[in-house]
């Protein structure tokens, strides 16, 4: 029940205003033994792919006339597509909402050749803000699918990103969901085949599906190179480090964020006692500090650091002061900006559109 001695949470966005109990009758319901620490995960947050794409459609906004129209949520955040929203990007589902001869930003994620036709069609003006790294995968899919291969993509169906590689060649790839699903699969010729994967995916799970498939086909090969990106291994092997020692994993990140989502099954996979994934700081649930010494945090690739932020000031407040961050890795990729942007802000004299378009490691949003 509310009391005079609740705490106020603050949040970047509007939000339905909730009281807490107060740290005092947390205590109380649940006495804590031992120092309260948390330990913050590094690298967590911003990918370099997430930064382009969402400097990419600063950058529309800026340069070009509005609407600057945004097929899909241009990273699965809801703060960064709110934020965004405010400023004027349009986001729509689909390339048939965009008015013929629009501007239209192509997320992260990437698009299959059938939504880029679609835009051709009509007349749309078009900025891919796809990840490099996920226009990797698709150029392999080409490729091997050019040699006569058979693709088994590992990946979640319905995920834009797998839309978008499996649109690449899909008389001749297979979505494979999970290990359950590589236990069954049928394919057309074993000797012909070869498996890429999602780029957001648990390294560890994607590695157990690939495992059974070889198993049933000895002749499965190899992507020439990862395809679970540098960022999705660097937050999953953090956590993996933070986890044994959690009571409490927090984990912050949009539920349609793939990494995000990652994160807390890899979490309490590997020891952390509870793990939860939260948008924004209040909704973290107080009763989850019950009893809880050490709480770990991190945060899915698509996350401006300020939403993290607003989480270690709410445990802050819950007596959580001593904060220690765990850095497993140091991150320093920056991506050009797509080459149509590239050419505008030259055109226009904006030279602050170089690699990253950002200072490194600045990841306010
Ligand atoms: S998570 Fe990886 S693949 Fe996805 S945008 Fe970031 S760097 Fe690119």
């Amino acid at each position: 029940m509310p009391t005079s001695t609740t705490v106020p949470v603050s949040v970047p966005m509007p939000q339905i205003p909730r009281q807490r109990r107060s740290p005092e009758e947390v205590a109380a319901a649940a006495p804590v033994e031992g120092a309260k620490r948390v330990l913050l995960a590094a690298p967590r947050g911003y990918c370099a792919g997430v930064d382009r794409a969402v400097i990419a459609v600063e950058k529309a906004l800026e340069h070009y006339e509005a609407p600057v129209y945004v097929r899909k949520e241009i990273v699965h955040n809801r703060h960064v597509v709110s934020e965004l929203e405010a400023r004027g990007a349009v986001f729509v589902e689909e390339t048939d909402e965009v008015p013929e001869g629009e501007l239209v930003v192509f997320s992260a994620h990437g698009v299959s050749p059938a939504v880029v036709q679609s835009a051709e069609d009509r007349n749309l003006q078009t900025i891919d803000a796809t990840c490099p790294l996920v226009t990797k995968v698709h150029r392999e899919a080409v490729r091997f699918a050019r040699q006569g291969n058979e693709i088994l993509l590992i990946g979640h169906t319905g995920h834009e990103e797998v839309e978008g590689t499996y649109g690449e060649a899909p008389e001749a790839t297979t979505v494979v969901n999970n290990p359950a699903e590589a236990r069954t699969v049928e394919v057309k010729d074993p000797d012909k085949l070869i498996w890429l994967s999602q780029t957001t995916l648990s390294v560890d799970e994607t590695m157990e599906t690939v495992q059974i498939l070889r198993e049933r086909f000895p002749n499965l090969q190899d992507p020439p190179s990862d395809d679970i990106c540098y960022a999705t291994s660097n937050r999953q092997a953090a956590i993996k480090e933070i986890a044994p020692q959690a009571d409490l994993v927090i984990v912050v990140g949009s539920s349609n964020s793939s990494n995000s989502v990652r994160l807390v099954e890899v979490a309490l996979e590997y020891g952390a006692k509870a793990g939860h994934r939260v948008d924004f700081a209040n909704e973290v649930d107080e009763a989850w500090f019950e009893g809880v010494a050490t709480v770990g945090v991190t945060s899915g690739a698509s996350v401006p650091d300020v939403l993290v932020q607003d989480v270690l000031k709410l445990l802050a407040d819950y007596g959580y002061v001593d904060q220690e961050e765990i850095v497993t890795a140091e991150e320093d990729i920056l991506f050009s900006l797509p080459k149509e942007l590239r050419a505008k802000l030259k055109e226009s004299g904006d030279s602050s559109g170089g690699p990253g378009g950002r200072v490194k490691n600045n990841q306010e949003s």
